[in-house]
Formats: structure tokens, sequence, C-alpha cells
């Protein structure tokens, strides 16, 4: 029979093992950054990333900057593989082709990958970040000029009668109305990362990214605005994906298209700063690097009439 202070101590002993097995082990992230063009400005998006994706608990964040605009690219060759997800605000130079390679077969062998905003006009001319992405817009050509990314890179989507559309017949590249508030609609309430969000909510002042283009292969829209030419006469008149995920090979990829911050913006940024961005790029970070989203929905979330900050 055990005394009462042995009793005592295995209890303590099968607490503590308890205890570790609950608390899961934070989730490896990369967030990869370093390069805008002139129309945003990585320094001030990507430390609230780190910010947003700490504040869940679940992630150990390690920040890796890409030489400098201009700067030689030779020897930027982070190592990917040991992380669960690459959150990637980047709209630059091209990377040296051995880490493109390296960067193909992680997400090929299950990696997780984050597009944020313009970092989808990124690499034009890469075939296979082209698929990972799904759709992308604008991108630098050879000569320097904005606008690669045109019919000869493959349709866009759109949310007609209920559902997804490949669209490749109507013309028009990349563009977005004037910023402003506009509703993100629900498209795919049943995924995990949109679970228990509202059906619509508010998103503040942001660009709504229209007529991206691109292989468009196993896409799922989650989430889609109304470009309306009510707003802005050049508006497309589509519904256009704003949040979407794509499979690569083993590996899961999301994609949201808001969250716009240009060089001359001022805090606060209220297309980042808005709850909705904020928790869907928690949920969609967890996703795609675990295949599960466990955080609950904040009471803060916007809704149908009203946009939510956190500044
Ligand atoms: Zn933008």
């Amino acid at each position: 029979m055990l005394s009462s202070a042995r009793r005592l101590c295995s209890f303590a002993a099968l607490t503590l093992v308890a205890a570790q097995l609950a608390a899961a082990p934070l989730q490896k992230v990369m967030l990869l950054t370093g390069q805008s063009s002139k129309y945003h400005d990585w320094t001030k998006s990507a430390p609230l990333m780190k910010s947003y994706l700490e504040k869940t608990g679940l992630f150990n964040v390690d920040t890796v900057t890409t030489p400098p605009t201009g700067a030689d690219m030779a020897g930027f060759a982070p190592k990917f593989s040991g992380y669960a997800a690459v959150v990637v605000v980047y709209e630059g130079a091209e990377w040296p082709a051995a880490t493109k390679a390296e960067f193909v077969d992680y997400m090929k062998g299950g990696g997780g990958l984050v597009v944020i905003h313009d970092t989808d006009n990124a690499f034009p001319y890469w075939p296979e970040w082209n698929e990972m992405i799904g759709v992308g817009g604008w991108g630098m050509k050879a000569d320097g000029s904005i606008g690669a990314r045109d019919a000869n890179w493959g349709p866009k989507i759109r949310w007609r009668d209920g559902k997804m559309v490949v669209d490749a017949t109507t013309p028009g590249n990349a563009s977005h109305p004037t910023r402003h508030d506009f509703p993100v609609v629900t498209r795919d309430p049943d995924h995990p990362i949109m679970r228990g969000l509202p059906a619509e909510w508010m998103h503040p002042n942001d660009e709504i990214y229209s007529h991206l283009r691109g292989p468009a292969k196993n896409v799922t829209v989650l989430a889609t605005a109304l470009a309306d030419k009510a707003k802005s006469p050049t508006a497309s008149g589509e519904h256009e994906p704003m949040l979407m995920t794509i499979t690569y090979g083993a590996g899961r990829v999301f994609h949201t298209t808001l969250g716009h911050v240009g060089p001359k913006d001022i805090p606060p940024f209220r297309p980042l700063n808005c709850v909705g961005f904020i928790v869907t790029l928690q949920r969609g970070t967890e996703w795609v690097a675990t295949g599960k989203v466990t955080q609950a929905i904040p009471a803060d979330f916007p809704t149908a009439d009203t946009v939510s900050a956190r500044n």
C-alpha cells in the first residue's frame, strides 16, 4: 500500500505528464519577407503578421528577410524543411534557382504556404509558383514594367450562380477598384478555416483584387467580394475571390488577396487591423500548418453591417 506522501507524488507526476500532453508544441512558422514594389511596404505589414500569428499561442515565428531590392540574391537560401508553414509577404526579385527548387520540394512534400495580398504579384515567370497561388496579379515584366500576367497566364476565377467558375473568355488583366469598405461573402462555410464565421462581414478600405490570372487548378474559393461598378466604374462587376485554398502536391496553400499597405500609409492600417483579416490569417495559417483549425471565433469579429478593428 502506498503512503499518502507517495500517492501525492504519483498524482503530481501524472498531472505533469497530462499537462505536457495537453500543451501541443508550437508550430514553427517562417515569415519570409524583405522586398516590395513601389506600391506596397513590407516593413509596415510583415511585423503585424508576426504579432498576429504569435498572439494565437500556436506558432513560433522566425522572420527571414531577403537581401534588399537591387542587392545580390545569390546567397539567399533559407532552409524550408522543418517549418510547418511559410508565410510570404514578398513582391520582389527572383530567388536563386536552387532556392526555388527547394521550396517546390518542400511544398510537394507536404509544406504549408500562406500568400498575402501583393505576394501574388511576385514571380510571374515561375510556373510552379503560379500553380501554388492558383491565380495572381500584375507581375513585373523582364523590362521592369508592371503587368506581366495576361491571358497567356491562364483564366480568371469568378463566383457565378452559386459556384466557382473558371473564366477564360472575359478580357482584362489585374486591376482593382478604388479602395473602399466592402462585404466579404463566405462561399465555403464548412471549410475548417471558415467554420463559424458569419455569412458576410464588412472589411475596410482595401483593394478588391480583380481579374487575377493563373493556372487556377486545385483551387477552393472560401470567400468572395463584389467588385461593384456602382462603387467604381472600372470595377469588373464580378464576385472576385478574396480567400482561397490551393492543393499543391501534398502541400496546402492559403491565399488571401486582402491586406493592402502602401509606402505612404500611416497607422492605423485599416485593412490589416480588420479583425476579419487577422482571424482569417490566423486560421488559414493553422490550416496549412496542421490541416485543422482549433481557434475559436472571437467576439469582436465584424458583422454584415459593421467593420471591427484592433488598433
Ligand atoms: Zn495593394
